[in-house]
């Protein structure tokens, strides 16, 4: 019996030295053996073990040979193994699925969107997915390895249960998704609410991925938030933290949100208010411009289009947004007093439309902050429109190299 746990001991502790190691390489770009010994404490022989392990039964590590001495034994330099081995990561929104296959340093590799079709129902949507997949697997080279499917989907996911309890974007209450796509796909997948992998992705890939504490808002249809802090991806008890949409801005508003309340954040400042304001404008005959712009039929007006009204100085357009801003802004001032985050990130399709938006919130922001939380910084989100496919692919980087993925099974 002892001897038996002696063996499960030894195997857990070189799995976990296999790790740090794994972790160092990947970090380091290049480095030596005896680099790696030096940095991870362990012994050159435990390192030669692990390093060629990693090259030759995970297929992670490539060796490039010896390097420059300065003197003494010349260095074996390792790399991790960046090429073929691929990730594919996908953004389940509602008006579009757009899949990408990434190396493991997020290059991308393919990319396709398809319109998500949402009339036509849940079993046409997962098709849609798997087909995706499928398509995006028959483009890379016959070599290559894709290590697992992560994807991010719009909607309260249960991160327990993986069942998506609800998702007013898609009009679903309680989904398996899982059950579904685990009849069809063989390769090992991962899905998450898509803001959450948002800011997973900013957190392991983003312009500043050492950032400890940080939000990242999406503002598209609607808006949600996904927050780190201190260092961890805020889960909450259910996995329903980040509901940033649904903190009210105004109490006497008249205005209803999708989650049956009044004056929530997302009712009066998402993409969808801002096109609805716009409709009205253009049924009130409140803007020239707009009505040029999407000549004269209401359902080509978008928030996207409003913003171009607004940026060409149509003064009706500027106040909507204008009004935006400030919700957004005492929404973002409530989240900055309480979490006292280095950065928000604003992602979503609203935060493609260029400066107008971040121009008015930089004038209003400080209104709603502390003066301790002034410095917190306001900005775009690093990845624009692929933020929440890179965030998938996150989560698929994480479990290889956490040495979750080696084998070819399908993993849950
Ligand atoms: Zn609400």
């Amino acid at each position: 019996m002892k001897k038996e746990y002696a063996k499960m001991d030894a195997a857990l502790l070189h799995l976990a030295n296999k790790k740090v190691v794994l972790k160092l390489i990947k970090h380091n770009k290049e480095i030596s053996r005896s680099a790696l010994a030096k940095e991870s404490g362990l012994t050159p022989p435990s390192i030669t073990r692990i390093v060629d392990e990693l090259i030759n039964v995970d297929g992670l590590v490539e060796s490039l040979g010896v390097g420059s001495s300065s003197g003494g034994r010349p260095p074996m330099i390792v790399k991790f193994k960046n090429d073929n081995n691929y990730i594919i990561g996908i953004d389940l929104g509602a008006t579009y699925i757009r899949g990408c296959m990434v190396d493991l340093n997020a290059n991308f590799i393919s990319e396709i969107q398809v319109p998500t079709e949402l009339e036509k129902g849940f079993l046409s949507i997962v098709d849609k997915v798997v087909k995706l997949i499928n398509k995006l697997q028959s483009r890379k080279e016959p070599r290559a390895k894709i290590w697992g499917v992560g994807i991010g989907v719009a909607g309260l996911v249960n991160s327990k249960t993986g069942i998506i309890e609800s998702s007013p974007d898609f009009g679903w209450t309680n989904i398996d998704l899982r059950q579904e796509l685990d009849k069809h796909l063989d390769l090992p997948f991962f899905y998450d609410n898509s803001t959450r992998l948002m800011a997973l992705g900013e957190m392991k890939m983003g312009e500043k991925n050492n950032q400890k504490n940080f939000a990242v808002i999406n503002i598209g249809y609607g808006i949600a938030s996904g927050l780190v802090v201190e260092g961890n991806l805020l889960k909450g008890f259910s996995g329903f933290a980040g509901e940033f949409g649904h903190i009210a801005v105004d109490t006497d508003s008249t205005v209803q949100c999708k989650c049956g309340m009044y004056g929530c954040l997302e009712a009066l400042a998402s993409g969808h208010r801002i096109a609805s304001l716009g409709k009205q404008l253009l049924a009130e005959n409140g803007s020239e411009l707009l009505n040029e712009l999407c000549r004269g039929n209401q359902d080509l007006i978008t928030a996207e289009l409003v913003a171009r009204a607004a940026k060409k100085g149509d003064p009706a357009s500027l106040k909507i947004y204008d009004e935006v801003a400030e919700y957004l802004c005492k929404g973002i001032g409530t989240l900055a007093n309480l979490l006292n985050p280095e950065t928000v990130y604003i992602g979503g399709g609203i935060s493609l439309n260029g400066d107008l938006l971040f121009n008015l919130i930089e004038e209003k922001r400080d209104k709603y902050l502390l003066a301790g939380n002034t410095r917190v910084k306001i900005q775009p989100s690093t990845f624009g429109d692929q933020a929440t496919s890179i965030g998938a692919v996150s989560v698929v980087l994480e479990k290889i190299l956490n040495l979750e993925l080696s084998g070819a099974k399908k993993t849950k």
